[in-house]
C-alpha cells in the first residue's frame, strides 16, 4: 500500500487538531465547572477567630459557627 505525500502531512495534522480540540474543550469545562456556585451562598469571615463560611440565608449578618460572633457578609 502506497501513502500520497499529502497524506502524511494532513493525516498527523488532522489526528493533532482533533488532540488539540479535545484538551480545548476539557480545558473550557473544567473554567465552566470552577465559575460554578452551588445557590446563593454568602461567605462570612469571623473578625473574632478568623473562621470562614457559608451561609445560604439572604441576611446581613450571620452568625459564626465556632464562636458565635455576628459577622457581615464579605462577598455575596
Ligand atoms: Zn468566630
Amino acid at each position: 500500500m502506497e501513502v500520497s505525500f499529502p497524506a502524511l502531512i494532513l493525516i498527523p495534522m488532522a489526528f493533532h487538531l482533533v488532540i488539540i480540540g479535545v484538551c480545548w474543550l476539557y480545558y473550557l469545562m473544567r473554567e465552566q465547572a470552577a465559575r460554578w456556585t452551588p445557590g446563593r451562598r454568602r461567605i462570612y469571615r469571623c473578625q473574632v477567630c478568623e473562621f470562614v463560611y457559608l451561609d445560604a440565608r439572604d441576611v446581613p449578618l450571620a452568625r459564626c459557627s465556632r464562636c458565635g460572633c455576628l459577622n457581615e457578609a464579605v462577598k455575596t
